[in-house]
């Protein structure tokens, strides 16, 4: 047999191997009755050599001197040779007495781990804290209730795992707890069974099962109850609460169905319910209601694709998640929007911190090259309104505000700043909406057919379509430039200034190649131009354009004709259905202007 001394082995084996909690069962003589997988794993095909040959001979003696006469433990840190491979070990090794036997001879029970180095703690916490989340996910898939009672305490907690984190519906002294569950007009069966279970808990019952009514948030729940005390300090009794899914229902948001599949979060009626909830508790306490959304996510998805992008909202959602903690739930409403409801953030300035880092975590977790950035929109509650529908109405137009001001912000929202919010001119704007895409539609075929009958001369000579256009669109001007951007055909609204020269716009390569791949583009504010090119940006500002959609057709492959969509001093979040609208208008026009249609 083979010793190998300390400088013979290498670093990666002792970290690769760690020795967590191994046990082994011995003999008087120390051999090896039962052990962890680990022991065999270490000491190979010599396990049937006793325990002590394989550890340093005085630590041998001293196990062996023991063994007799063994009350308390005996601790001894010494090496441990691995035979299989070689290599030694620093362990911390305790032998105890043990209930076990083997053929009527008694055993004992020898307890083994490494001697952590800083490097093995950390090794050791990543592995802790990775089982806690295994566990916590479990508990969150299932959808059992869990208790935990502390004996010397006489305190009872019952709580639940949603999101991976548990939400605590009962927390205070057993007697409490009882008294408040015995109602007078509960039956006499109902107070027999409380107090049962408070005997079981009070006695540290080793195991119990029995069944028990509970009112938890207004609802009346049976649940089938399992458990005993926990074996390792005898003073936690614990155990699980299997709601019987016949009797009358819980609240929604605890149920599993109440989650997101793709992230784990609150769907969005769980995290709607548990918001007003929350809200009728405590009236009048100081609450957040915050909305946040990805910003430009379709261009994440199309630049790195639609993996990277489920990604990414996996991040999100885990990073939101972990900051809010317990001070509020998280749900995800569809696609990258996400709710935060806080009903545990004290003051503003906790909430901007708590963005903040938020934000942060975000910015760090992607390269840079991503560029991942979030909008979000903020309302209070008491102080923006009562009900759901209202405040939530108000994050959205913070929400929206943000997304105006150019994106990669938070708003919260002011009624003085950003104006009052009007409920049922919402629900005006939202029906107006429809109306005016169905106008729009109509607008648009009704213009292609008298284009397709008039030739292109139906828009570019007629000032009254011109502005019918502008008016449909919301548009503030509309310019036509044709001859590779030499002769402006026409201008319509109030420009403050005279077209600029095009050609000199199209020299510059940058603006060019914005129409590699399309023959239009939609900009949403002067940053969007100012990230084409410096020139292309001072030619909108001198005009006074924020926002635009430019079309082009192209003559030898240079753009040729221009068509010029343009919305004054202000971003405009264009909809898709503009984009496209607009772009075959704007490209259809300019094609049959350059074919002198
Ligand atoms: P904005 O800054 O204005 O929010 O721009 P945006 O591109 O983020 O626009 P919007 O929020 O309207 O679009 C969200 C897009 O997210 C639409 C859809 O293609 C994409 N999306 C929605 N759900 C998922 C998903 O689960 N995974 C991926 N990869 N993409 C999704
Ligand atoms: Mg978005």
């Amino acid at each position: 047999m083979r010793i190998l001394r300390e400088g013979e082995m290498s670093s990666r084996d002792r970290i690769d191997c760690k020795i967590y909690n191994c046990s082994v069962y011995i003999r008087r003589n120390f051999g090896v009755s039962s052990a962890s997988e680990w022991y065999y794993r270490l000491v190979g095909d010599y396990s049937y050599l006793p325990l002590t040959r394989f550890i340093c001979p005085e630590d041998a003696e001293i196990l062996e001197n023991a063994i007799d006469n063994l009350v308390e433990p005996v601790e001894v840190y010494t090496k441990i040779y691995r035979l299989a491979d070689g290599t030694f070990r620093n362990i911390y090794l305790r032998m105890e007495n043990c209930d076990r036997t083997e053929e009527g001879n008694r055993l004992w029970r020898i307890h083994m781990t490494d001697i952590l180095d800083i490097l093995d703690i950390e090794k050791r916490a990543a592995f802790l804290e990775d089982t806690i989340a295994k566990y916590r996910h479990f508990m969150t898939l299932q959808s059992e209730y869990y208790f935990e009672y502390t004996v010397n305490k006489n305190f009872l907690i019952m709580y639940k795992y949603v999101n991976e984190k548990s939400y605590k519906f009962v927390e205070q002294d057993l007697d409490e707890f009882i008294a408040e569950h015995s109602r007078e007009e509960a039956t006499e069966a109902h107070f027999a069974r409380l107090n049962t279970f408070a005997e079981y808990l009070k006695s540290g019952s080793s195991s119990f099962e029995m069944q028990l009514k509970l009112e938890l948030d207004g609802n009346e729940i049976y649940f089938g109850v399992k458990g005993g005390v926990y074996y390792k300090n005898k003073n936690i009794v614990a155990g699980i609460m299997t709601p019987n899914k016949d009797a009358v229902s819980s609240a929604y948001y605890l149920t599993p169905a109440a989650r997101d599949v793709g992230t784990g979060l609150f769907n969005k009626k769980a995290a709607t319910e548990y918001a007003i909830e929350k809200m009728h508790e405590a009236p009048g306490k100081l609450m957040w209601l915050v909305i946040l959304d990805i910003d430009d996510f379709k261009k994440i998805n199309d630049s790195f694709g639609h993996l990277f992008g489920d990604k990414v909202i996996r991040k999100v959602a885990d990073t939101i998640q972990l900051n809010v903690g317990h001070r509020g739930i998280v749900g995800r409403f569809g696609g990258d929007e996400f709710f935060i409801f806080l009903d545990e953030v004290e003051d503003r300035q906790s909430l901007k911190t708590l963005l903040k880092t938020i934000v942060k975590e975000f910015f760090t977790a992607f390269d840079p090259q991503c560029n991942i950035t979030v909008s979000i929109g903020v309302c209070q509650y008491p102080k923006d309104g009562e009900s759901f529908e209202e405040l939530f109405g108000k994050a959205d137009k913070a929400l929206y505000i943000a997304k105006e001001k150019g994106k990669n912000r938070h708003i919260i929202y002011d009624e003085k700043l950003h104006g009052a919010y009007d409920k049922d001119s919402i629900n005006a704007q939202s029906v107006a909406f429809i109306a005016s895409r169905e106008k729009k539609r109509a607008g648009l075929i009704n213009l292609v057919s008298k284009m397709h009958e008039k030739g292109a001369g139906y828009v570019v000579n007629n000032p009254e379509v011109q502005k019918e256009l502008r008016l449909l669109f919301d548009l503030d001007g509309l310019t036509i430039y044709s001859g590779y951007g030499e002769e402006v055909l026409c201008r319509s609204g109030s420009y403050v200034c005279s077209a600029s020269d095009r050609v000199r716009l199209f020299e510059d390569k940058k603006y060019e190649a914005c129409f590699e791949k399309e023959d239009f583009i939609a900009i949403s504010g002067p940053n969007g131009l100012k990230e084409i090119s410096d020139e292309v940006y001072a030619d909108a500002v001198k005009q006074e354009i924020g926002a635009c959609v430019r079309c082009i057709a192209r003559k030898e492959d240079k753009p040729f004709v221009e068509i010029d969509f343009d919305v004054f001093n202000s971003k405009r979040k264009w909809s898709e259905n503009d984009i496209e609208m607009l772009g075959l208008i704007g490209c259809c026009l300019g094609r049959m202007i350059r074919d002198g249609m």
